[in-house]
């Protein structure tokens, strides 16, 4: 498995083959423009780039095809080098400012009911360059489209608490000058409710966002969705959401996915802000994205009324539209079963 290129390997790899070092910035510069893979590094010659290609891989993982939404939604399915691969989607809110939506595992072990990464079973933990690697290449793509990338969220493939370490690599890359130089409060890690994760992440001192994916307000419906529920309840898991508020000085955001007849009540509301009280959390209302199961989307009246139940029990939401739907791109959509149709631009060949 060949290493990913950056600043040191590269440097001391010139350094080897006795090429001036500021072929190591064109080289970083080539991935900050959209090169997709080596040819595509024009500013070197094609001898020098056929040697490092030898020796370096141009992305951890390789972009291999995209699909591209109506609403401007971008999906691409990205390779490791074993072969495994992983879904990095780019969403477009409006013109000017994209967020993307990463990977943390090449698939989930945890089995939520509603999910598609869940559906298609366990894969492997991707490392901290995977990781980093499919913002950075969203945004070098968002920028040859005009557009800036403004915020990664880990609601891609997989548990990222799971993976922290690679995680947490990952996020420092980020936040690096070398990297996007990012905020923590751009980055968004969403767990399932992985409780031992949680507490680590608040001692890892990052200033990430959390969100949980709560989806229930009592532990039958909660457990029905999520079997994490029977490992860790409820109260268990809004105990550490509260120390972690504690530990960090953060509020944490609580992911709820409105399911027609399933826990979209008036009562399920009232549940909720009662569960909630005396907390720092702002609650999201996810619409749910079909995936193949049985269950359907809130209508709006029920999502409207779910709403209005939280705010009169004094807790503010805020309503998360879906994005993508049309390619599978949208949250819980992804398997890693996308068909290309749109095939990535290169430069050069
Ligand atoms: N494993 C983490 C992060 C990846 S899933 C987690 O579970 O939080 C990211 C978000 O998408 C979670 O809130 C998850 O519950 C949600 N999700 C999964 N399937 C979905 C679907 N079909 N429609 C909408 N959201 C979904
Ligand atoms: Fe895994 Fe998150 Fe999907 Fe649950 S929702 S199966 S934890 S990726």
């Amino acid at each position: 498995m060949l290493a990913r290129v950056d600043r040191n390997r590269l440097e001391a790899l010139l350094a080897e083959l006795g090429q001036p070092s500021y072929r190591a910035r064109q080289v970083l510069d080539a991935r900050r423009a959209g090169a997709v893979s080596w040819p595509d590094v024009t500013a070197l010659p094609k001898a020098l780039r056929a040697r490092l290609g030898g020796e370096l891989s141009l992305w951890a993982l390789q972009p291999e095809d995209a699909q591209e939404s109506a609403d401007g939604t971008i999906k691409w399915r990205m390779r490791g080098s074993d072969g495994v691969t992983v879904e990095t989607v780019l969403i477009a809110h409006d013109r000017g400012r994209r967020t993307v939506c990463i990977s943390s595992q090449a698939g989930c072990a945890l089995g939520c009911r509603f999910c598609a990464t869940g559906l298609a079973g366990p894969g492997r933990d991707l490392s901290a360059d995977e990781i980093a690697d499919q913002a950075e290449f969203a945004a070098a793509q968002a920028a040859t489209r005009g557009a800036r990338l403004g915020n990664v969220v880990f609601m891609g493939m997989g548990e990222p608490l799971q993976n922290l370490e690679a995680v947490l690599g990952g996020v420092r890359t980020l936040r690096s000058v070398d990297g996007l130089g990012l905020s923590g409060r751009r980055i968004a890690i969403s767990t399932v409710g992985w409780v031992p994760g949680i507490r680590a992440l608040a001692e890892s001192g990052e200033p990430v966002r959390l969100a949980v994916s709560l989806h229930g307000s009592d532990d039958a419906t909660r457990s029905e969705l999520m079997p994490i529920n029977t490992r860790w309840p409820i109260a268990s898991l809004l105990a550490e959401c509260r120390r972690y508020c504690d530990t960090t000085g953060r509020r944490v955001f609580i992911e709820y996915l409105l399911l027609d007849g399933v826990n979209d009540a008036p009562a399920d509301a009232r549940r909720l802000a009662e569960l909630l009280r005396d907390g720092r959390f702002h609650v999201n209302l996810i619409e749910y994205n079909p995936t193949g199961t049985p269950y359907r989307a809130s209508p709006g009246d029920a999502r409207e009324r779910f709403r209005a139940a939280l705010a009169a029990a004094g807790i503010e939401a805020s309503v998360r539209r879906s994005r993508g739907a049309d390619v599978d791109a949208a949250c819980g959509q992804l398997a890693g079963r996308s068909e290309p149709t749109l095939q990535l631009a290169s430069s050069a060949k």
